[in-house]
């Protein structure tokens, strides 16, 4: 699919090419998506996916948003809200809600399955990808008869040391 608008600068350090690749994979999954459900197919909506593919870390709707205006795109909250939803639904990306807190996207291609310990002060998201939890995730599905196909972890807590609570500072997500 021919890209006028694909940037010449790498953005958030995935390489360019790398980066490329992942655009157009993307790009033909969601298309794939919006016509079997039968969903237009907007200039938006891919560009709102061309800038989540550059954006190696979660993110809510708000930082996607002010992320995009920054780079000078002209885009609506409600086309932001309105792909997120669409983009989570064709399984591009993951939503998470670390409680009560807004949601939070990922890729799903970014990385193998991980687990998330936040920081309820400064709102700093550690992830974590532990061979025991699997364990446990399989040993507890089978006591109850179960056959475990995934499972999702959010530890909350505060960090150590206060100094690295940047809560005031600019958000640690986008
Ligand atoms: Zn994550
Ligand atoms: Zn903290």
């Amino acid at each position: 699919m021919a890209d006028t608008n694909m940037p010449h600068v790498s953005e958030q350090g995935r390489g360019d090419k790398e980066l490329t690749t992942l655009r157009l994979n993307l790009r033909e999954q969601f298309a794939e998506f919006l016509k079997k459900k039968m969903y237009r197919n907007t200039q938006e909506r891919y560009k709102v996916l061309d800038r989540i593919a550059a954006l190696d870390k979660h993110f809510n709707a708000d930082e996607l948003y002010i992320h995009m205006s920054l780079l000078g795109d002209r885009i609506s909250r409600a086309t932001i809200y309105s792909t997120l939803d669409l983009l989570t639904a064709c399984g591009i990306l993951v939503k998470h809600t670390f409680q009560g807190d807004s949601a939070h996207y990922e890729l799903t291609s970014r990385k193998p399955h991980h687990d998330h310990l936040i920081c309820t002060e400064c709102k700093r998201i550690v992830e974590f990808n532990l061979d025991s939890m699997r364990e446990i995730q399989t040993a507890v599905a089978s006591t109850y008869g179960l056959n475990a196909l995934s499972h999702s972890l959010q530890i909350f807590g505060v960090c150590d040391d206060p100094m690295h609570c940047e809560h005031k500072q600019h958000s640690p997500a986008v």
